[in-house]
């Protein structure tokens, strides 16, 4: 078995029961993502649009294809009815433009809302006042071709367990309060996707659903 087949099977086995595993796969050439693929891994994590594109074409065609990155909305065309799901919605100008490219493409996006709760500035996201003011203000009887499945998040790259906890407790504890309080109609709201190679074991205990696994996977980036 390779390298990368032994990873999958071992994380595989160590996810709970409603844990999905998303195979981050960027800057990792198409050989890589075929030895994960030919271990049962079907969803895998791009975070560049042209790097997406390319891989695509490569890989089987039951591949399901997550958007993780930050998305300019210039390139975002190329990805609908691609991309099975974003999880980087990070404004609402991005919500409302993959609405209108996938009604027009004839395709229904499935998309997580990006929760920013990490100390870094440079990340993306609505914070969680954001988060919750949005989701009060909208019925979302207006979206046409948008299904809003969860949220995503991401910790704050520290060595300190405790705020990195903090952090997904966050995540969690907004996404139940849209969930039950301030959006209880919304149906199919139920992905929590947070847990990186770090820390994924620590995410699940504070209630992920979806890990997002590169480096643990497949090695170290080449950037
Ligand atoms: C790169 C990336 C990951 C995977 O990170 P690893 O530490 O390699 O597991 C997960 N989520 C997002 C949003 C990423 O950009």
């Amino acid at each position: 078995m390779t390298a990368i087949a032994e990873n999958i099977q071992r994380i595989k086995a160590s996810l709970p029961e409603g844990v999905e595993l998303c195979a981050v796969s960027k800057f990792h050439p198409v050989e890589a993502l075929r030895e994960a693929y030919d271990a049962g891994q079907r969803t895998f994590g791009e975070s560049r649009v042209q790097e997406l594109l390319a891989k695509i074409p490569e890989m089987p065609t039951d591949v399901c294809w997550h958007f993780i990155g930050h998305l300019q909305t210039n390139k975002l065309r190329q990805i609908i009815g691609r991309a099975a799901m974003i999880e980087s919605v990070d404004s609402e100008r991005l919500l409302r433009l993959i609405d209108s490219e996938s009604e027009r493409a004839g395709t229904v996006t499935r998309v997580l809302m990006q929760l920013h709760v990490a100390a870094e500035e440079t990340k993306f996201g609505f914070t969680p006042d954001e988060l919750t003011e949005f989701f009060s203000r909208h019925g979302f009887e207006s979206l046409k071709a948008t299904h809003i499945c969860g949220v995503m998040g991401m910790a704050t790259n520290t060595d300190d367990e405790a705020r990195i906890a903090e952090d997904f407790r966050l995540i969690h504890s907004t996404f139940k309060k849209i969930r039950s309080e301030i959006a209880p109609d919304l149906r199919g709201f139920d992905i929590v996707s947070m847990g990186m190679s770090g820390d994924y074991p620590l995410a699940i205990e504070c209630g992920s659903t979806l890990v997002r696994v590169g480096t643990g996977i497949f090695g170290e980036r080449q950037y």
